[in-house]
């Protein structure tokens, strides 16, 4: 089995701390996902990226405001994260653009504040995962597949967007991993010419097939950041031949089954997460103090 992990939970991390369970039942909506605004500090992302939360998130600027992106779902209201992930975002799609296929088109970053969402991801929580679609389209669109997953091979939607995108994410310094389908990677380790160092951040997963995730590594200020294991060595080329294999399936089920089980869960959260939850601008905006002091540099 060699499969990577798009969710990290504490245990996996082997981190011993002090946590806090956020009161929520399963699925529901919780003080994560009713808060609206980021709580003032400096930025920090907190724990894992499937049990964490980020302080000092900012948002995603509206593309009205000159963005190179769409937001292809504003009404889920997923556009915050960390400032070096609204960063990546808007210089990828300066890059795209500058290739002349843009615009980019932006699914999920995180909520205001990060930690766990009611729906749609068990990751996404340190205010490091954004989502990102292989087609350009229009924001409420439906996404399509650049692969065909019956017949193993690329779509009529596949375009050069996708190599390019891929690469020039990739190369960004701050990106630890990014998932995309094992078809889609086959793609690229049989197309990539000279440089290929790029391709061992291409992760296969399951499904990935209509957009892809990318996931920064911890912010070296953030000290109570998780990092995942480092990625193994060379391209990872030969890894993608075990994703397309029939015992990858049956793999594929349990992993299924697993994942869903923990969308919409209220994983345990570092203590300070706690502090970040309950921060308040105060009445009449006195108080504003951070919820966590910054580390010392
Ligand atoms: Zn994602």
């Amino acid at each position: 089995m060699r499969r990577d992990w798009i969710g990290t939970g504490l245990a996996a991390a082997g981190v011993a701390t002090a946590l806090f369970l956020a009161p929520a039942a399963t699925g529901a909506e919780s003080i994560w996902s009713k808060v609206k605004s980021p709580a003032r500090g400096a930025p920090l992302s907190i724990g894992s990226y499937s049990g964490g939360c980020v302080q000092g998130a900012k948002e995603l600027p509206s593309p009205a405001e000159g963005g190179r992106y769409l937001v292809m779902r504003p009404e889920r209201r997923r556009t915050f994260g960390h400032p070096a992930l609204i960063d990546f975002v808007v210089k990828l799609g300066v890059g795209l653009e500058q290739k002349k296929l843009g615009p980019l088109a932006v699914g999920d970053l995180g909520q205001a504040r990060g930690g766990p969402a009611p729906n749609g991801h068990a990751s996404h929580q340190s205010g490091l995962d954004v989502d990102l679609w292989f087609e350009a389209g229009t924001p409420g669109a439906q996404q399509h597949s650049v692969v065909d997953l019956e017949a193993q091979k690329t779509s009529p939607y596949w375009s050069q967007r996708v190599p390019v995108m891929l690469e020039l994410a990739a190369k960004d310094p701050r990106v630890a991993r990014i998932f995309i389908n094992a078809l889609i990677k086959r793609e690229l380790c049989q197309s990539a010419q000279g440089d290929r160092s790029w391709l061992s951040k291409l992760r296969p997963w399951w499904g990935h097939n209509e957009h892809f995730h990318v996931r920064l590594a911890c912010p070296a200020d953030s000290p109570e950041c998780q990092a995942q294991p480092p990625l193994p060595a060379g391209d990872g080329c030969d890894e993608v031949d075990w994703w397309l294999s029939p015992e990858a399936v049956k793999d594929r089920n349990k992993g299924v089954e697993s994942y869903q089980k923990r969308v919409g869960a209220q994983p345990k959260l570092p203590d300070s997460c706690k502090k970040v939850a309950e921060w308040s601008p105060g009445k009449e905006g006195a108080g504003r103090e951070a919820a966590l002091t910054p580390p010392a540099p």
